[in-house]
């Protein structure tokens, strides 16, 4: 599966801890990160992540275009519901896109924890069938 992480700065540590937590899942995919977010990770796990450009730079909607060429099956997004953002078009839009194709998106740790559970027991199999 092609995973996108993606976290807003003050859920930077959060997305850190919850990829240690499960980088035996992770690396078992194919993982994409905007690019302070992939940066942290892969400093702290040492997975593989291709990188896109940062949020506020365009990432999001490079990760957007991803799934609109049905090149991405989920995206965890620890959203910061307290801060503003510079690009929230760019979030919004990329919300929207997630739910014209149906891609799964969850935007805090405890749907991403339940997520991933459900990634590891083959849930998103289906997806497979795609390619
Ligand atoms: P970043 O982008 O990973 O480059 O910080 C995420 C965001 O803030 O949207």
């Amino acid at each position: 599966m092609k995973i996108a992480l993606i976290a807003h700065d003050k859920k930077k540590q959060d997305i850190v801890n919850f990829t240690i937590a499960y980088t035996e899942i992770l690396k078992q995919h194919t993982l994409f990160a905007t690019g302070t977010t992939g940066k942290r990770i892969s400093d702290a796990t040492g997975l593989e992540i291709h990188r896109f450009q940062s949020g506020p730079l365009g990432g999001d909607q490079q990760i957007g275009a991803r799934i609109a060429d049905n090149e991405m099956d989920l995206v965890i997004f620890f959203r910061d519901p307290l801060t503003a953002q510079p690009h929230e078009p760019d979030i919004s839009a990329l919300m929207r896109l997630s739910d014209v194709y149906q891609i799964p998106l969850v935007t805090n740790l405890g749907g991403a924890e339940v997520m991933i559970r459900a990634l590891d027991a083959g849930f998103f199999d289906w997806r497979k069938l795609q390619d």
